[in-house]
This record gives C-alpha cells, structure tokens and sequence, in this order.
C-alpha cells in the first residue's frame, strides 16, 4: 500500500520543523504522498510544495480547521484545497483571529494558577504570531520545569476542565465543510477517536458531517491506539466515509508517531487517495 502521510504540522502553526524541514524528512522516511495541514493556517503550503517538487515527493495542499461541535473542539481536515479560495482564506483569517484573544485568557488563568508571565513564555515558541496555540504554552510549562512532557503539560494544565483551559468558540462543522469543499478539497474528521462524545453525540456528528458533503474520517493515525484503528475502519465503512492516514507530527522527540511511520490502513477500507494521479 502507499505510504500516505495526510496529516502534519509545521512551524507555521505548532510543529517544530519548517515546511522545507518537514518535506526533507518525509521523503527521507520513504512517505509517497504527502499532506501538510498546519492548523487554520495555509501560510507554509507554497514552500511545502516548492521543496517537495524538488524533491519529486507528491504534494498535497492541506490545513487542520479547529472548530466547536456540541461543545468541543473537532478538527476538520482539508486535503486538496485551493489554498488561495477566498472564501477559505477568509475563513481561516477569522479563525485565527480569536486565537490571540484566547491566549491571553490563558495566561490570565495560568497567573491565577500560580504561573504568570506565560503570554510572552509562549510567544517564544511561536513561528507565526498569528498562529498561537495551547502547544506553545506546553512547551513553555516544559520549559519552567513544572511539568515533563506534552501529555502532563495537557492532563494537569492545558485540557478540558484544567486551569489553563480556555475553549475555542470559532467556526462550525457547517463552516469548515463549507470552506473545504468551496476550495475544491475533501473534508476529513481528524483523530475522531481523541473526542470525548457519547455514541448518540458521534452519531448525530458524522451523519450531519455526511450530510453537508464531508467525505472521510482519520482511520491511522497517530492519536489512535492500535485498537482505534480498526473501530474507525469499521465506522467509515458503516457510514460510507473513505478513510485516512496521517501521522499527525509536530516535531522530533514530541511525536508518538514519526512522519511516514504508520501502520498501513485496515483492509477493507477504501482510502481517501483512492482516485488520486499519483
Ligand atoms: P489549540 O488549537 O490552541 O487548542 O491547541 C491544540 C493543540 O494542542 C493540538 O493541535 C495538539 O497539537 C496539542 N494537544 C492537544 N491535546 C494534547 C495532548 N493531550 N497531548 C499533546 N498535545 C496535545
Ligand atoms: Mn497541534
Ligand atoms: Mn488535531
Ligand atoms: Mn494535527
């Protein structure tokens, strides 16, 4: 099977690598086709695929939307967009536009919990202002020692009900889809088995995500266990959905999975670059 890597991140959002880095090394660990998909950000893309045609490495324009459904955070991916839509530009710029109010929210509530200053802590590990994340104060929180990695920064500060915790309150799963497809590109549910719904909620979330014309689901990848993988082989084909692999890599020694390094997807499932020219 091809070696799809559908799903990473850069340091134009909160990946560590630089596209040209991130491109390097997927055509080192032998991936065939080759996603990127910063988060609400399409600003690395041109790079990405400058180096990646340099390095006769199949490119595929994408981005990660954060959106809220039913109160919490969902990521949409886009795969094959025209990064230069204007209703997805536009989209994207309103997203990001609220990230910057919410981290100082953050840092407000990190200060009552005993942690100031981490605004400007975070901002130290940011590529592009535009784009701060939560994973910008994780490694700040790393940083100042209080915590040891990703996972306790996000169990003990970061995630939902901790202090630092402020939410998203952007698009819709209506917007993103929208945004998506008006660029030409397939919508794909990312990670569904990191989201914290009931079976009733996931239910109603894909058959609405069917409805306004969303076309996969993240099957492989690097936020499901093993286990995951064929619960949501099993999903895609119930619901008709084509499935997807990405590593969902934001940097070396913080990913579980490297770029290029999944397992391949169950048989059975019909993959989203099904149709791709290759
Ligand atoms: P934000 O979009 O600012 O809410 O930040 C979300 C980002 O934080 C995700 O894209 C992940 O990169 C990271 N993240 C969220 N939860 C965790 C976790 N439990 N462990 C590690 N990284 C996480
Ligand atoms: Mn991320
Ligand atoms: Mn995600
Ligand atoms: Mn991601």
């Amino acid at each position: 099977m091809l070696n799809a890597d559908l799903h990473c991140h850069s340091n134009v959002s909160d990946g560590i690598l630089t596209p040209t880095a991130l491109a390097t090394r997927a055509k080192e660990n032998g991936v065939d086709v080759w996603a990127m998909t910063d988060h609400d950000e399409v600003g690395g893309l041109a790079e990405a695929r400058a180096v990646a045609k340099a390095l006769d490495l199949p490119f595929v324009p994408g981005v990660e939307i954060s959106i809220t459904w039913s109160g919490q955070t969902v990521h949409i991916v886009g795969l094959q967009i025209d990064e230069t839509n204007p209703l997805l530009v536009q989209g994207l710029a309103a997203t990001r536009g609220g990230r910057e109010e919410r981290a100082r929210e953050i840092s407000a509530q990190l200060e009552a919990a005993g942690i100031p200053g981490a605004f400007e802590g975070a901002l130290k590990f940011v590529g592009n202002p535009d784009l701060i994340s939560r994973t910008h104060f994780a490694r700040y929180i790393i940083e100042l020692g209080l915590s040891k990695n990703l996972h306790d920064v996000f169990a003990d500060y970061l995630g939902e009900g901790k202090p630092g915790f402020v939410p998203h309150r952007w698009a819709t799963l209506q917007n993103a889809v929208e945004w998506i497809r008006s660029a030409g590109g397939i919508a794909v549910i990312a990670h569904p088995g990191r989201y914290k719904f009931s079976d009733l909620a996931f239910d109603a979330m894909f058959s609405e995500f069917k409805d306004l014309g969303g076309a996969a689901i993240e099957v492989t990848t690097g936020s499901h266990t093993v286990d995951q993988y064929d619960y949501y082989a099993k999903v895609a084909n119930n619901y008709g959905f084509l499935a997807s692999r990405g590593s969902d890599f934001h940097g070396p020694g913080e990913s579980r999975v490297d770029l290029g390094k999944l397992p391949p997807l169950p048989s059975g499932v019909k993959p989203v670059w099904h149709d791709w020219q290759i």
